[in-house]
C-alpha cells in the first residue's frame, strides 16, 4: 500500500470558506471583534453547517483576512498532496456584505498567487451562487467571474429544494462568456435537481450521489461522461448518507460513472483530502490502482490546461510504478 499523501491529487469540490483553520478563524475573529468559540465543536446536520458558515462569514472582513485564508489553503492542500484544485468561493455574497463587490475575490486571488509561489499548489476558482439568494446576486456573480482571470466556472450551490430554473439565463450567459458550469445537485434532493443541472448544461455534478434514484438518469450521466464530485465524509457529517460503509460511492463506480473524491468542507469535518482517500481505502478496500484511478478521474474532470493534465497523469504513473 502506497502513501496516499504522496498520490498526486486534484481537488474539485471544496469550499474555501470551509477550509479556514480554526486558529486562523479565532485570530481573524479577534481582530474584527467577532467571538469565536475555543474549538469547533461538533455538528451533525445541515442547519448546524449553515450556522458555522455564518460564523466564518462574520469573521472575514479585511482584504488580509481573505488573502490569509487563500494562502493557507494552498499550504494545507500541498501537505495533502493536492497538485491542482478548483475551489468554490461565494465571492458576490462577501462583496455585497462588505460593500465592495470585487475586494474579497481580488484578495483571494492574491492569496492564491502567493500560495502557489510558496507551495506549488495550482488553484482556480469556481464562483458559486446559493439557490436561496437573489437573481441580482447571480448576475453579479457572473459579472465577477467574467472580470477575474483565475475564475474558470460558475454554479449553483445551497439548498437544492430551491429551483434552478430562475437562474437559467445567467448560466446561458456564462456559457456564452466561455465559463464552465458546475452545479451542486443530487446531494439533498434527487433526480429533479440533477435534471435541472443537466438543463443548464452542468459539466460536472457537485455531489450527484442521488443519481442512483433513477436508472434512466444513471444511464444518461454515464453516457454523457459527466463526472461526479463525490464527498463521502461530508455526506455522512451532514446526514446525506447514514455511514461511510453505507455510502453509495462503490455503487456509483459499479454503475460505470466517473467518480472523483473530494472533501467539500474539510475544516468543518476534520477530513482533508489525503485523509478522505484513506477513509475510502479503509472502508471499501480499494487497492492502489483503484485509488490512482480515482485521482485520474479528477485530473480528467478538471478544467486544468492540457499541459497540467498531462503532467499530473505522469506524476500518478510515477506514484504507481514500483
Ligand atoms: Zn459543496
Amino acid at each position: 500500500m502506497r502513501d496516499l499523501f504522496t498520490l498526486p491529487k486534484v481537488h474539485l469540490h471544496v469550499h474555501l470558506e470551509s477550509t479556514v483553520r480554526w486558529d486562523t478563524l479565532r485570530d481573524i475573529g479577534a481582530a474584527n471583534g467577532v467571538r469565536v468559540p475555543d474549538d469547533i465543536g461538533t455538528f451533525g446536520d445541515f442547519a448546524a453547517f449553515f450556522a458555522q458558515n455564518d460564523l466564518v462569514r462574520a469573521c472575514l472582513r479585511r482584504p488580509d483576512d481573505f488573502r490569509r485564508v487563500a494562502y493557507e489553503f494552498c499550504q494545507d492542500e500541498a501537505r495533502q498532496g493536492t497538485r491542482y484544485a478548483e475551489a468554490s468561493f461565494t465571492a458576490a455574497a462577501h462583496g455585497e456584505r462588505l460593500g465592495d463587490l470585487d475586494m474579497p475575490l481580488t484578495a483571494v486571488r492574491e492569496g492564491l498567487a502567493a500560495g502557489r509561489e510558496a507551495f506549488g499548489t495550482e488553484v482556480r476558482l469556481l464562483l458559486d451562487h446559493s439557490r436561496r439568494r437573489s437573481l441580482d446576486r447571480a448576475w453579479r456573480t457572473l459579472d465577477l467571474a467574467k472580470r477575474h482571470d483565475d475564475v474558470v466556472a460558475v454554479g449553483l450551490a445551497g439548498d437544492e429544494s430551491f429551483p434552478a430554473g430562475p437562474f437559467a439565463a445567467v448560466f446561458a450567459a456564462a456559457r456564452e462568456a466561455g465559463l464552465h458550469i458546475v452545479h451542486h445537485a443530487g446531494e439533498g434532493e434527487g433526480a429533479v435537481s440533477i435534471r435541472q443541472a443537466l438543463d443548464d448544461r452542468t459539466e460536472r455534478l457537485g455531489h450527484g450521489i442521488r443519481v442512483l434514484d433513477d436508472p434512466d438518469l444513471v444511464a444518461e450521466v454515464r453516457d454523457r461522461k459527466i463526472p461526479l464530485e463525490v464527498c463521502p465524509s461530508s455526506n455522512v457529517a451532514l446526514g446525506f448518507a447514514p455511514s461511510l460503509a453505507e455510502h453509495p460511492l462503490p455503487r456509483l463506480r459499479d454503475a460505470g460513472l466517473l467518480v472523483t473524491v473530494n472533501t467539500d468542507i474539510p475544516a468543518l469535518i476534520g477530513t482533508p483530502l489525503a485523509i478522505e482517500y484513506t477513509r475510502v481505502r479503509d472502508t471499501f478496500g480499494y487497492d492502489d490502482t483503484v485509488l490512482a484511478g480515482l485521482a485520474r478521474n479528477a485530473v480528467d474532470a478538471s478544467f486544468a490546461p492540457a499541459s497540467t493534465k498531462a503532467r499530473l497523469h505522469e506524476e500518478i504513473n510515477t506514484w504507481l510504478t514500483p
